[in-house]
């Protein structure tokens, strides 16, 4: 499905390892042994639950772009 494709970004540093987007979109982020979210598979989760993950992310570090066209889905500016 490449035109479901997303660029994800995330500030791992920012993070404050409440695992918010883990548990929406597991297949894609994952929490490594500082507890700082990292991104593990771009193409993991279905497009809506990586918007989720972005959305509920406390501090807003995860940015999403879709790949193809290149526009920004969140955060909206
Ligand atoms: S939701 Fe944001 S702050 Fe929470 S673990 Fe994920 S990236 Fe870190």
């Amino acid at each position: 499905m490449p035109e479901n494709k997303l660029k994800i970004a995330l500030d791992c540093e920012e993070c404050i390892g409440d695992g918010a987007c883990v548990e929406a979109a597991p297949g894609t982020f994952a929490m490594d042994d500082d507890d700082k979210a990292f991104i593990k598979d771009a193409q993991g989760d279905a497009r809506e639950d990586v918007l989720a993950a972005a959305a509920d992310c406390p501090i807003d570090i995860i940015v999403v772009h879709d790949e193809a066209s290149g526009d920004k889905l969140y955060p909206e500016d």
